[in-house]
């Protein structure tokens, strides 16, 4: 399977995304985590990514449209894959489609993360991340078992810089500009799936399973 995750920051994308990932036996393309690592190893593309990404505004289509070609091209995604944050303007999505286009393949499904915006702020700035693995923890929805310590490593959690409420409403702004186009786009061919993101995680997870059926 072929899966797009779209949704609002903290719409809960990364924390849905390893249950899907096992279920069906896919690889998780996660562009924003991509991104954060060539941040963190200061590498050319994280030296060109950064501003962007510390402002809460996206980075080039050029950039990020690269890190997913490459990425695809891996063994492990060759059965299908999830992406999560990408594509996120309709140049990602046409550029998605031919890529695609080219290996035969096409997009399978599209999870449209559904959720009103005045409920993000609590979730993002409450948000603490294992780097490594991807994992995330909420100090009030998921809170590790000891404060800032990842339950599986025993490794210290952080916390974005971007995950701030001034960085959060810029992030929010450039989704409903750019990103909501990309659901009218997939709409149009009748891929996506609306789920009630608002609702506790294990709910989302089985409306997640009901739409993959
Ligand atoms: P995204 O990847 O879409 O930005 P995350 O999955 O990282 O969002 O979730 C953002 C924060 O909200 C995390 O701290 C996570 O633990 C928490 N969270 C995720 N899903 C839910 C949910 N359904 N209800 C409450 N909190 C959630
Ligand atoms: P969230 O999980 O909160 O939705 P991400 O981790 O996906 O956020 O993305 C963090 C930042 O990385 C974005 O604000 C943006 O600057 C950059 N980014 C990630 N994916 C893309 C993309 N597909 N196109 C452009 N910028 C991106
Ligand atoms: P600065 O040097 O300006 O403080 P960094 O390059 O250290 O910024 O990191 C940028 C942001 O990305 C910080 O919020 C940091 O916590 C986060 N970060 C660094 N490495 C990772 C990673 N591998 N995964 C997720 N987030 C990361």
């Amino acid at each position: 399977k072929r899966i797009i995750l779209i949704g609002p920051p903290g719409s809960g994308k990364g924390t849905q995304s390893p249950l899907i990932k096992d279920e069906y036996c896919l690889c998780h393309l996660a562009t924003g985590d991509m991104l954060r690592a060539a941040v963190a190893a200061k590498t050319p593309l994280g030296i060109k990514a950064k501003e962007a990404m510390n402002k809460g505004e996206l980075v080039s289509d050029d950039l990020v449209v690269g890190i997913i070609d490459e990425a695809m091209k891996k063994p492990s995604c060759q059965k299908g894959f999830i992406l999560d944050g990408f594509p996120r303007t309709v140049v990602q999505a046409q550029k998605l489609d031919d890529m695609l286009a080219k290996q035969g393949a096409k997009v399978d499904k599209v999870l449209n993360f559904a959720i009103d915006d005045a409920i993000l702020e609590e979730r993002i700035t409450g948000r603490w991340i294992h780097p490594s693995s991807g994992r995330s923890y909420h100090t009030k929805f998921a809170p590790p078992k000891t404060p800032g310590v990842d339950d599986v490593t025993g490794e210290p959690l952080i916390q974005r810089k971007d995950d701030t409420a001034a960085v959060l409403k810029s992030r929010l702004e450039a989704f409903h500009m750019q990103t909501e186009p990309v659901i009218d786009y997939y709409s149009k061919n009748g891929l996506v799936a609306n789920l009630h993101a608002e609702k506790p995680p294990k709910e989302v997870t089985v409306e997640v399973q009901k739409a993959l059926q």
